[in-house]
């Protein structure tokens, strides 16, 4: 009779347990249902987000540009840049790989090898004369990506990759490379409408910089200037010819043995005059690092 109750027990007590147990499939049913759409959403941009982060040997590209815009993610994801070291045009290869004749434009390349920034070596020339002080990206990274036409020479295929770089990687130092720097020809036109206006360059660079979201350096407002400006077509002859005859100047020239020029001397009026007066007062006027655009 206890042996019949217990096993009743036993049942009452896994029923409830089945009861349980299906009361929370239906809430989890429930929970699904209601947040289907969000949770294929999220799967959706998961997707994308793994496609777009990663690059792996094996991926395919239908364009170069689909390649570009999938690098483009992944270097802004993993803050490394890279340029094209060596290629070959689809068109160039024709005769070669008959393959490509149903290639299309857009594909542009049969083979594109993209090499980190920071690869090579840097190794000034003994013949170089150049005293400068000279930064150089080059620091022997290998890193690189090489994609070529598949069997069908329908499309790109990722077949070589070295995603080891000897050298840090971080947002900051990412976005202070050239090509993140890169300003746009309208940014251009803006910058060289400041300068024009006589503007002061830090702020000039705070401006773009809020605006673009790009670092901008100060060297690179002056290169906008230098480059853009409208050429001069005062010579230095022309110069001297107008210091000599509208304002009476004493000019002389010193140049080195490659006609560098080296320095102006200029003596108007009234320096002259006060020379004769005191010659044995002698005044010097140092400039240093002086901002020569404003
Ligand atoms: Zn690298």
């Amino acid at each position: 009779m206890s042996g019949y109750l217990l096993s009743i027990r036993t049942l009452i007590k896994l029923l409830s347990y089945y009861h349980y147990l299906i009361r929370l499939s239906v809430h989890c049913f429930n929970i699904i249902k209601i947040r289907f759409p969000y949770i294929i959403l999220i799967l959706k941009v998961y997707k994308k987000y793994i496609k777009i982060l990663t690059m792996r040997v094996g991926d395919v590209f239908k364009t170069y540009a689909d390649f570009e815009e999938a690098l483009s993610q992944y270097k802004k994801s993993t803050f490394v840049d890279f340029y094209i070291k060596d290629s070959k045009t689809a068109k160039s290869q024709i005769r070669r790989y008959p393959k490509l004749a149903n290639s299309s434009e857009q594909l542009k390349y049969y083979y594109v090898k993209l090499a980190c920034v920071h690869g090579g070596s840097y190794r000034k020339k003994n013949s170089c004369q150049d005293l400068r002080s000279t930064s150089s990206m080059r620091q022997g990274c290998e890193a690189y990506i090489y994609l070529i036409a598949n069997a069908k020479g329908d499309a790109l295929e990722l077949t070589r990759m070295n995603d080891e770089h000897n050298h840090e990687k971080s947002e900051t130092l990412f976005s202070h490379l050239p090509n993140q720097r890169r300003v746009t020809p309208q940014e251009k036109m803006e910058v060289l409408e400041l300068m024009k206006l006589k503007a002061n360059k830090k702020l000039i660079q705070h401006k773009m910089q809020t605006k673009t979201g790009k670092v901008i350096n100060l060297k690179d407002i002056a290169n906008i200037y230098t480059t853009g400006k409208t050429p001069s077509h005062n010579s230095l002859s022309e110069i001297v010819e107008q210091l000599q005859n509208t304002y009476n100047c004493t000019v002389e020239i010193s140049a080195d043995s490659d006609q560098n020029l080296i320095g102006l001397f200029i003596q108007d009026k009234i320096m002259q005059n006060t020379f004769k007066a005191f010659p044995e007062v002698g005044n010097i006027e140092v400039y240093w690092k002086l901002d020569v655009y404003f």
